[in-house]
């Protein structure tokens, strides 16, 4: 499976990073090794002394494509999780002012925390409401319906470079609020659902 993320794809985040706004999404991806699932904890990468989260909303593929046209692109995701895209900032920074790809800073071992996933029929597909808590305190809250890419967009897109496989996920970017973990910080991520209840979606320790 793949682990496709899109960066910048809130433009109060592209902001918050003195980044332009894209006109085309910026895409990276993550192996499977990055995964970090059943609210595992991260350990502190001893090669990063800036250690950032994202939350973000992350979309499952349920059937193979290419070249997807975007009024066909809802057929290809059926499900979403919450995610978060852990990012040795320091590293990506040395690496971007270098032109060099972002692998050792986006793509390390337990870099992709994610949630369990759910129906997209129970969320509010075209705003969905969704937070980041560090230590109790919110520090992320973000919408789908601020996306500059929609989900649908995405897919169409993705789908031009890379065959799009059933089991694939998107994480689809960060809203504003990123900022540093600490060993001992608690993150807890939540999504609201279309009823309306805030559904506590991923707790992650870092040690
Ligand atoms: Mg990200």
């Amino acid at each position: 499976m793949k682990i496709i993320c899109i960066g910048r794809n809130y433009a109060d985040h592209a902001k918050e990073l003195q980044n332009p706004v894209p006109q085309q999404p910026l895409v990276f991806m993550k192996p499977s090794s990055a995964l970090l699932v059943n609210h595992k904890p991260l350990y502190y990468p001893s090669f990063t002394k800036n250690l950032h989260y994202e939350v973000e909303l992350v979309l499952k593929i349920c059937r193979n494509g290419r070249h997807v046209q975007p009024e066909f692109a809802h057929k290809y995701y059926d499900q979403v999780a919450l995610g978060i895209d852990f990012t040795a900032r320091d590293l990506q920074d040395r690496c971007k002012a270098k032109g060099h790809p972002w692998e050792i800073a986006k793509a390390f071992d337990g870099s992709a925390a994610l949630s369990e996933f759910i129906s997209i029929d129970q969320v509010d597909l075209a705003a969905i409401p969704f937070s980041l808590h560090k230590n109790g305190t919110t520090v992320q809250a973000g919408n789908t319906k601020d996306l500059i890419f929609s989900f649908d967009f995405l897919i169409s897109y993705l789908s031009q470079y890379f065959k799009l496989h059933q089991g694939d996920i998107i994480y689809t970017g960060t809203p504003a609020g990123v900022g540093a973990v600490a060993i001992g910080d608690r993150l807890e991520a939540f999504l609201e659902l279309k009823n309306k209840e805030i559904r506590s979606m991923l707790q992650c320790e870092i040690r």
